[in-house]
């Protein structure tokens, strides 16, 4: 029996209707004997509470009967399975995912609306603060990560990609690397076309711009 340290929870925050990928460590419940997970935004996503470290409750707020619902799980089926769903007991809607790390990514990337369809939709045009541009850089970031040109500096290519009506936030699921770019205006698009690379920051700070672009023949 392989007991792993580290799990990774996939929950779409009830609060801000992010989908979340957070890591938590075994470790965090050893003192405390309660863990909280929280969403960026300070939500509590998880409350994993144990007495005995044999039977774990975990606690979820259920955003269909708006209320927590307690689900009851062994230290085998938290710490060592594979994946763990969290269901609502009254409607079956599932509320999140409990795993190992490439189980979950793996899951919030098949939950991602693909950005082909995303783009054709009319409701998303008139979302963005200038239709054009961001539609232009979307492609343009579509392009650099199916040629492997958009990745983060510790190795790790699954780009989280988060969009707002004027920028786009990458994202590093494995060192929370991040960073903004603007498609706000036509002299945004150009600079767009021009980079062949971009190459994101090992642990930089939420918000802050930590990235590097590399421009066509440079
Ligand atoms: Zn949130
Ligand atoms: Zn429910
Ligand atoms: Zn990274």
């Amino acid at each position: 029996m392989v007991i792993e340290t580290e799990r990774s929870l996939a929950m779409r925050c009830p609060a801000c209707g992010k989908l979340n990928h957070q890591v938590f460590s075994l470790f965090e419940l050893s003192g405390s004997r309660t863990l909280k997970v929280h969403c960026n935004c300070g939500f509590t996503l998880l409350v994993i509470g144990t007495r005995d470290h044999k039977k774990y409750t975990l606690q979820t707020f259920c955003v269909v009967c708006e209320m927590t619902h307690i689900t009851i799980c062994s230290a085998k089926e938290l710490w060592c399975q594979d994946q763990t769903e969290l269901f609502c007991p009254d409607t079956g809607v599932e509320l999140g995912l409990i795993g190992n790390r490439a189980i979950v990514r793996e899951a919030i990337r098949k939950e991602q609306t693909p950005l082909q369809v995303l783009l054709q939709s009319s409701e998303y045009n008139e979302f963005f603060e200038n239709g054009e541009v961001m539609t232009a850089v979307l492609h343009s970031l579509q392009d650099l990560a199916d040629q492997g040109r958009l990745y983060c500096q510790c190795g790790n290519a699954n780009i989280d990609i988060d969009i707002y009506p004027e920028r786009v936030e990458l994202h590093c699921p494995e060192c929370d690397g991040s960073l903004t770019v603007y498609g706000r205006t036509l002299e945004d698009a150009h600079l767009f076309n021009s980079i062949s690379q971009i190459e994101l920051m090992k642990d930089s700070l939420p918000g802050a711009d930590g990235g590097k672009f590399k421009k066509r023949n440079s």
